[in-house]
């Protein structure tokens, strides 16, 4: 059950004019400097939302401790969180059914996207892992509510929790370990465009692989030939899906645990690729110096700006790096080139690539304008839920 004040009300939360447009342009945050009043509110509470006049709004998830204090989940009022996000991971799921194709690995549940801020679900074959974000649905009873509906519509072996400590803390959550909520499975194989990887929800970076890629992954590998290069490739993504159709394909990353499984990974294909371990900037730098030449280049680099302040360094560590790679391919060549840094506009970053290419005097033809796969929604009044850019470039 939702927490509720001593009267057994949910508790009604006033805000600002600035607060009530910005529901009204039917963004679902509130920052805490625009509630004005509400009193004493339990953390992660159900709240009711109203303007300054007290017209009602809608009900909200609210968190004692995060800037984002509110979190609207309806326009209606909402008696019990658990029932509706019953309800949301329901019609989450059925939405997948409809999308998702060639793959037993997706995003379940997207957070803001599926109407259930602080919830991500990932679903690895018969593995399924949760992420909790917020107060709200760190609840017991929200806890138990979402694991009992996953086990009963995914049928999974196992259930997952993934702890992201820095975020309890900042929610001023108590600490908890990663590890098994239900069943008995936390690793398994995956199956995505014919490819197979092995997962560990209990290790990884993220959520243990890279969903959001999917699409692109065989988007990619349709263009893929001769020798490629796959900067940036944790467990081998990319390199894996173009193995099947270039002579050669070299995969490069800081992390040697990333490496171990992406070598296991090629193994369980049947495939043999080689990897390097090494910090990618030095290693571009070094090739581009030994005049090395490729004819497909993927850069998919961690978020370089993690926040608005960081946009220039991050636009400048895009540049360096595409002009690298523009420099290296070769006539007909393709570069697959991908940021997924939220503050970085797809308008910035196809101007950041435009800006590498004129530098490097080549011709790039956009082949393909790519993002998240569907499994990912982006929802247009929330400009938080879209993040990843990809483009697909012939090089002349
Ligand atoms: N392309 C991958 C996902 C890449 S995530 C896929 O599809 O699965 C970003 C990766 O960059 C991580 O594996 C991280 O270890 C690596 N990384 C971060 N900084 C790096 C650097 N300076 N040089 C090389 N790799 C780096």
């Amino acid at each position: 059950m939702p927490k509720k004040t001593a009267t057994g009300q949910v508790p009604a939360v006033k805000l600002s004019l600035r607060g009530a447009n910005r529901l009204k342009a039917a963004h679902p945050w509130v920052y805490r400097s625009d509630i004005e009043t509400g009193g004493e509110i339990p953390p992660g509470s159900l709240v009711q939302v109203t303007d300054q006049r007290g017209k009602f709004l809608g009900t909200a998830l609210y968190s004692s401790s995060s800037q984002i204090a509110i979190r609207m989940i309806s326009r209606e009022e909402v008696a019990d969180l658990s029932t509706l996000v019953v309800e949301r991971i329901r019609a989450a799921i059925g939405s997948r059914e409809k999308i998702v194709t060639n793959t037993d690995a997706y995003r379940v549940v997207f957070s803001e996207a599926d109407f259930l801020p602080g919830l991500i679900v990932d679903r690895y074959n018969d593995v399924v892992s949760v992420q909790i974000l917020t107060q709200a649905m760190d609840a017991e009873a929200v806890r138990t509510a979402v694991v009992e509906t996953l086990a009963e519509k995914l049928k999974p072996a196992g259930i997952v929790e993934r702890v992201d400590a820095r975020i309890r803390e900042l929610e001023q959550l108590p600490p908890r370990k990663s590890g098994l909520l239900w069943g008995d499975k936390s690793s398994t194989v995956i199956e995505m465009n014919g490819v197979r990887f092995y997962y560990d929800g209990l290790e990884g970076q993220k959520t243990g692989a890279f969903l959001d890629q999917r699409e692109t992954y065989a988007a990619a590998a349709q263009y893929a030939h001769g020798d490629a290069l796959d900067v940036f490739c944790y467990q081998g993504g990319f390199a894996l899906h173009l193995a099947g159709r270039c002579s050669s394909v070299v995969g490069v990353d800081s992390s040697r645990p990333a490496l171990e499984v992406a070598e296991k990974n090629a193994a369980l294909n049947g495939r043999e690729l080689e990897w390097i371990e090494g910090n990618a900037f030095d290693l571009l730098k070094d090739y581009a110096a030994a005049g090395r030449q490729h004819d497909m280049v993927v850069l998919d680099p961690p978020a370089f700006a993690k926040t608005k302040r960081d946009i220039d360094k991050a636009l400048r560590g895009y540049k360096e790096l595409n002009l690298r790679a523009i420099k290296m391919l070769r006539p007909g060549g393709i570069l697959v080139t991908c940021s997924c840094s939220h503050h970085v506009s797809a308008a910035d970053f196809l101007e950041v690539v435009a800006d590498a290419a004129r530098d490097a005097h080549k011709t790039l033809r956009l082949l393909e304008n790519r993002g998240q796969a569907k499994d990912h929604p982006i929802v247009l009044n929330i400009p938080e839920t879209g993040y990843l850019k990809c483009l697909i470039l012939a090089v002349s």
